[in-house]
């Protein structure tokens, strides 16, 4: 086996990748092997999608994309990536509530995994699940919607479930974002002001490198359907908006990035920080990621940047985010609002096992969850009795 993941940090394992085009393909399939997993864009930096049996790519299936109008909610093959059913929205005058950073990402393999974007009142993205159709063992379609008894523990369900080929989500009237840089922002006013900071905007991003002397980027959207579109001020405490393009996020120096400088675009030209037409160069990087209760977010935060020596190093960047509470069983966000932590990491395995078991040594009192498809080494008999 020589397929990969979209970073190449991992080898399948798998005996075998099936690639079906149409639903009762798949079907078949599942009913003809004992030991099935499925694959969406391969996005995820670690093992989650593999087996010793045969994975199954469905990103080859039909996008089929329904909008229902009156239910407010979209149809959509498992496999299709965020971009195509983000475009089709907002091509015909419907929104998500939100994107995260890559529009490349499939919405099964997404939402399988509590994949988020940011904004204070924003849940993950597997919080617009309104219902699931998979294939059962025996080849037989089964949909979970909204309001049954096992919706919410089927919804982030890193692809035990079975192979899911389509899902629908919770749609909104279309919506203009703009999309700001401020830069200088001071870790006094980061840490004794953090509410504050991101409160700034509908999805605000602050970006460090946890050993400058300021913060580093904090890049804020926001939605101008409100009854007065804001004029985004000059300044969010000690950050000063800037005018010229900031540098992608994936440390690349290619122009990849969604149009800042606050002129409005569609949603999902602004909400994602990588272009829909463009991709983050070529994937040479590893990421972590961990959720801690908002309430306990600035003492993190300071954890970590009291060993920035220990992570720098290894580091690209780190990013912060915040993402709304949901009840999903599975989620990082179960049951708490949440800033999670992000660190894209050079693509340098030793360094990055060294600075991850600092940040876990660090981030342990604060009760974190790991992005489940990301790099992390914590034992799962850490955090699940806190997930409960
Ligand atoms: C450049 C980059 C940027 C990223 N940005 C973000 C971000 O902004 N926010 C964030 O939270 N994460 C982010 N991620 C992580 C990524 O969103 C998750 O790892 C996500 O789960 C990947 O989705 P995928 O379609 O590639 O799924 P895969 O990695 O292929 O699979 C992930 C899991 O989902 C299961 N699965 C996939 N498709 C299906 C299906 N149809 N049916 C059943 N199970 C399925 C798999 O079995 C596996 O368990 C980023 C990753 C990269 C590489």
């Amino acid at each position: 086996m020589t397929e990969r993941n979209w970073a190449g940090t991992h080898t399948f394992t798998a005996e075998a990748v099936l690639a079906p085009t149409t639903i009762d393909e798949a079907r078949r399939m599942v009913a003809s092997y004992d030991q099935i997993r499925s694959l969406g864009t391969r996005h995820s930096f670690n093992d989650l999608a593999d087996t010793a049996g045969v994975l199954l790519d469905l990103t080859g299936l039909d996008a089929d994309i329904v909008v229902d109008e009156d239910a407010r909610t979209v149809t959509v093959g498992a496999g299709t990536r965020y971009a195509v059913v983000a475009r089709h929205l907002a091509d015909h005058g419907w929104a998500l509530h939100n994107m995260g950073s890559l529009p490349h990402i499939s919405v099964g393999g997404a939402t399988a995994t509590s994949t988020h974007g940011s904004g204070d009142g924003n849940g993950s993205l597997a919080t617009a699940v309104r219902a699931l159709e998979f294939i059962t063992p025996d080849g037989e379609l089964r949909t979970v919607s909204a309001g049954d008894a096992d919706f919410a523990g089927s919804v982030v369900h890193l692809g035990a479930l079975g192979p899911v080929v389509r899902l629908t989500l919770a749609i909104e009237p279309t919506y203009q974002v703009r999309q700001d840089t401020y830069a200088g922002l001071t870790w006094d006013d980061l840490l004794k002001r953090f509410d504050e900071v991101t409160a700034s905007g509908y999805s605000v991003s602050v970006f460090t490198r946890w050993n400058t002397p300021d913060v580093g980027e904090v890049w804020i959207k926001e939605r101008l359907d409100a009854a007065s579109a804001p004029d985004m001020p000059e300044r969010v405490l000690s950050a000063r908006r800037v005018r010229v393009k900031a540098d992608s996020p994936a440390a690349d120096g290619v122009d990849n990035t969604t149009e800042q400088g606050g002129i409005p675009g569609d949603w999902c030209e602004r909400l994602p920080h990588f272009r829909i037409d463009a991709t983050p160069s070529n994937g040479d990087e590893i990421q972590t990621e961990y959720w801690v209760d908002r309430a306990v977010a600035v003492e993190a935060v300071a954890a970590v940047r009291s060993i920035a020596d220990r992570v720098e190093p290894a580091l690209l960047v780190t990013e912060l985010r915040t993402v709304a509470a949901d009840d999903l069983w599975l989620s990082p966000g179960f049951g708490r609002d949440s800033v999670c932590i992000h660190f894209t990491w050079k693509n340098e395995p030793d360094a990055v096992r060294e600075a991850i078991a600092n940040v876990e040594r660090v981030l342990a009192p604060f009760d974190p969850r790991p992005h489940w498809g990301k790099v992390f080494s914590m034992p799962i008999r850490r955090f699940a009795p806190a997930s409960r």
